[in-house]
């Protein structure tokens, strides 16, 4: 990797999409453009599900799934994961199957994520595995650890058996030398995951940083505990950095429950607290590991000019991070000019990841935000391939 890098530009479409060819490409444009049918996105959720049962696993496989996932299982990724890398961008496999809540799904999730750690152990295009606590958790033993409720005997053996599939990951992510994300989740179980993420990096993060918590800007109190975690721990910290994925939810359960909304009170705070604590961990960076997990352009620029200017060689310790089928301006324009880059690569039988697929049509539905700028993308590069033709 070069150490005098320079900044992307991440208009260039050439290289955006050169892993596209014509036709998916053309592809890409009428999803997103379909993003755009309310409608569609309201009865959604009903349409897949009579889509399956008629017949259409095909289509939602050539369409939504390819844009979105890298296969049905990690073994049938390799696709995505050799296309990435050839373009110098890394896997991040992400098992995003949402179950019922049962001890066996919980399981056999852990089993399922065990097989990504292992994996990405043994494969170089594969620089971190990943995890999300309610995937092997009960939701509501999260909350009552988070909030200091008192458990009952048997919601106490629950939890125990629920700790050790925690800790366990993380002690097979160390056996295999593997860095191991905890995604964020919603702020009322975040204590009980925090308290978990904490311990995990004080037992694992020795000679290397292994275990990383994430932080979402988009509640105000969390560029103090970023700043209260780096100050007080001794010891190697990760951190991926991400505005948050649930501001709606949360607004609305604070208004039922009348308690202060612990989001910020508008975007540009967001914005704000997100760039200072990329800043921060950049400060830190001899003791401080990140990922910049964003499909922001500014911040994603405001964190390159900083590696530029303070002449940060590629080293592993900061790294950028955007979701398969997303913000490929921001993932190929960085990695092609050095800067390290993988992408979330989710997977799971078709059926099971339709919540996922949904949310990121949900997400890709305004037409002034993500959805807009990626079909402008698109449109820009379909017409540059036709002058160059
Ligand atoms: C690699 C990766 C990993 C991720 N992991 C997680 C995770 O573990 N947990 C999680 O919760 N999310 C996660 N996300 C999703 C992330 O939190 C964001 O929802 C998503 O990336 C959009 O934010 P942005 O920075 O990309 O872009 P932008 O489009 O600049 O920001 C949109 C975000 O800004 C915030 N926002 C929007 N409007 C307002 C407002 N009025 N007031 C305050 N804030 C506002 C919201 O967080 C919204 O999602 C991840 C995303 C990526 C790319």
């Amino acid at each position: 990797m070069s150490e005098a890098r320079s900044l992307p530009s991440f208009d260039n479409t050439a290289v955006a999409f050169a892993h596209k060819s014509n036709w998916q490409l053309r592809k890409a444009k009428w999803l997103f453009r379909s993003f755009g049918f309310t409608w569609l996105l309201k009865h959604g959720n009903t349409l897949s599900k009579w889509a399956l049962l008629l017949g259409f696993k095909g289509l939602i496989r050539n369409t939504i799934f390819e844009q979105f996932c890298g296969g049905e299982s990690a073994e049938s990724s390799e696709k995505a994961i050799e296309n990435l890398h050839q373009l110098g961008v890394g896997t991040i496999l992400d098992y995003s199957v949402e179950g019922e809540e049962t001890e066996d799904v919980f399981e056999t999730t852990a089993r399922e994520i065990a097989v990504s750690i292992r994996k990405a152990g043994s494969d170089p295009r594969i620089p971190f595995a990943v995890f999300k606590a309610t995937g092997i958790m009960p939701f509501d033993l999260l909350v009552a650890q988070s909030s200091g409720q008192a458990l009952t005997k048997e919601q106490q053996a629950i939890w125990d058996r629920a700790e050790t599939r925690f800790m366990g990951l993380c002690a097979l992510a160390e056996e295999c030398q593997v860095r191991l994300f905890i995604d964020a989740e919603e702020s009322w179980i975040q204590p009980a995951i925090d308290a978990l993420a904490e311990t995990a990096m004080l037992k694992h993060n020795h000679s290397r940083c292994l275990i990383y918590n994430t932080i979402q800007l988009y509640r105000h109190d969390r560029l103090a505990y970023l700043k209260e975690q780096i100050q007080k721990g001794q010891h190697l910290l990760g951190f991926k950095l991400v505005r948050g994925a649930y501001m709606e939810k949360e607004r609305e359960r604070a208004q039922k429950y009348g308690y202060p909304s612990p989001i910020q009170v508008n975007k540009e705070s967001t914005d704000r607290d997100y760039d200072l604590a990329v800043m921060h961990c950049l400060e830190h960076r001899n003791r401080v590991s990140i990922c910049i997990g964003t499909h922001n352009e500014k911040s994603s620029l405001l964190a390159a000019q900083y590696l530029v200017d303070h002449a940060v060689d590629a080293s592993d310790s900061v790294y950028f991070s955007q979701l398969l089928g997303m913000s490929d301006h921001i993932s190929f324009n960085l990695s092609s000019k050095g800067f390290r880059v993988a992408k979330y690569v989710p997977y799971g039988p078709i059926a099971s990841v339709m919540p996922y697929l949904l949310r990121r049509a949900q997400e890709n539905s305004s037409a002034k935000g993500q959805a807009g700028r990626e079909l402008v993308l698109i449109e820009t590069e379909i017409v540059r391939r036709k002058k160059s033709a």
